[in-house]
């Protein structure tokens, strides 16, 4: 039988692989690697949370192919020198994977497919990440979307009923050695990451409970969706930016589960969320670092403050709901998507700090860190992006933790020190700062 490499990136599963298909459907005997290459994610290297999460996954897939027969061969890039290198010392005659999406990534990937075939290899990409790859769908003008329900109403209409493969039960041996994920990624010194570890499970088996756990959640999901203290989404996002359940076996799953159809068809659409946000990075790749509404690039924000950054960080602001999210954050890496959209709206709108800061901190420190869902949910916040809030529709903090937290658990189990003296005055006056920021917003022409 020949070999063929298949190369794991982000889609650490052996479940519904396509890559994996593929391969063994093309009577190839798969050889499993990982090529670890930070440095060719363009400024986006992963951060610290994503890096101790991506350890523990690759660990675990390694002992599912294990299991199996086979194994994980981890190694150092420059990826397209590791993967020839391979090709050779196991005369493998195809290299196959599945796409990601990220714009420094898209561009190595088309280069490499190209040189690869140059070199003699068979190389083929696939689609495992997405419901609908950002190229399937357009407006009747043939332009992206950059409004979400027509983009929604658009893929749903095109989608086929996903297709899932389950993981198969051998792999042949694989005999040549790679280093250690330990070497490649070690584990962080101190060990800021052991309290995650008690919220989450990185890697296959992880993903599958999460998933069956929530199944019997659906039916609340409408109404639970919003309340942080109680855990009523499903946790899904670090599992589902690492591939370590298939999209497909997601929306498969929900969409058969016994809940009602609204309740369903709440959740299938947040699925669609993160369509869209892949659709949009896709088709906007400088909206990474730059506004998606260029009108925006003339807005006056405010000059840095380290202090009332350093306090919004550390969750020290004095706001009790941006200040539980921050430390939820900092201490489980995820934090409540209600809560996402309080803290960004107090950075972007109340202290007018430019949203790159605050995507750059929630890349560093959250384990479900996505280009895509990053980007579309700063810029949405800061209203600058695809289908934004207005600039100036915004939220008081007091009011929204009133509304979504109404008897204070979830700001209390954060911040325990609330109403003693160890705990700091508001770094803003937020009438005060709301007023100044919508004064910024008019000097600039206002934007309907
Ligand atoms: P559920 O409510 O159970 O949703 C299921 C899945 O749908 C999620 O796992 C996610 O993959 C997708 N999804 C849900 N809401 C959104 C959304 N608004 N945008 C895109 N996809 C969505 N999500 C990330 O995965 N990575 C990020 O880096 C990220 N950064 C964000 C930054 C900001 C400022 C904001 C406001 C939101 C961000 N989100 C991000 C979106 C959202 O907060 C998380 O996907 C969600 O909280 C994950 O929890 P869950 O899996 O329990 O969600």
């Amino acid at each position: 039988m020949p070999h063929a490499l298949v190369w794991f990136r982000d889609d650490l599963r052996l479940d519904d692989q396509p890559a994996l298909q593929a391969a063994i459907a093309q009577g190839y005997a798969p050889v499993p690697v990982y090529v670890h290459a930070p440095e060719e994610e363009g400024d986006w290297t992963p951060g610290a949370a994503s890096d101790a999460w991506r350890r523990r996954s690759l660990a675990a897939l390694d002992a599912s192919l294990r299991a199996r027969g086979s194994r994980l061969v981890c190694v150092r890039g420059p990826t397209q020198a590791a993967l020839e290198r391979l090709a050779r010392d196991t005369q493998a005659e195809a290299v196959f994977w599945t796409r990601r999406y990220e714009p420094a990534i898209e561009q190595r990937d088309t280069a490499l497919k190209w040189t690869l075939r140059q070199s003699g290899l068979f190389a083929q990409s696939h689609n495992g990440a997405l419901l609908i790859e950002p190229w399937d769908v357009a407006t009747k003008a043939g332009d992206p979307y950059k409004v979400f329900t027509p983009f929604w109403k658009a893929a749903a209409a095109v989608m086929r009923t996903p297709r899932t493969f389950d993981a198969p039960a051998r792999l042949p041996p694989v005999t040549i050695d790679g280093e250690s994920i330990d070497a490649l990624l070690p584990s962080p010194t101190p060990t800021w990451d052991r309290p995650f570890w008690t919220h989450w499970t990185p890697g296959e088996d992880g993903a599958r409970a999460a998933l069956q756990a929530f199944v019997s959640k659906v039916a609340d999901y409408p109404e639970a969706r919003d309340l942080p203290a109680i855990d009523g989404t499903s946790s899904l996002s670090p599992h589902l930016h690492f591939g370590e359940v298939s999209i497909q076996r997601v929306y498969a799953t929900i969409a058969q589960c016994d809940a009602p159809k609204e309740a369903r068809i709440a959740y299938l659409r947040q699925l669609f969320w993160r369509e869209f946000a892949h659709h949009l990075l896709h088709h906007f790749p400088r909206t990474t670092d730059h506004n998606l509404d260029p009108r925006f690039d003339a807005f006056e924000w405010a000059p840095i403050d380290d202090a009332q950054l350093n306090a919004w960080k550390s969750g020290r602001t004095g706001i009790p709901i941006v200040d539980a999210g921050m430390r939820q954050l900092w201490q489980t890496g995820w934090m409540h998507n209600r809560v996402r959209m309080l803290v960004a709206s107090l950075l972007t709108k109340h202290m007018r700090t430019h949203w790159i800061e605050g995507a750059r901190w929630f890349w560093d420190t959250l384990v479900d860190a996505d280009l895509a869902n990053n980007t579309l949910g700063w810029q949405w916040v800061a209203g600058t992006g695809a289908d934004a809030a207005p600039y100036f529709r915004i939220f008081n903090p007091l009011l929204q933790a009133r509304r979504f937290d109404p008897d204070g658990a979830y700001v209390r189990r954060w911040v325990p020190e609330l109403g003693t003296k160890d705990y700091p005055v508001p770094i803003v006056d937020l009438a005060v700062a709301r007023e100044a920021a919508l004064a910024a917003y008019s000097r600039r022409g206002g934007i309907p």
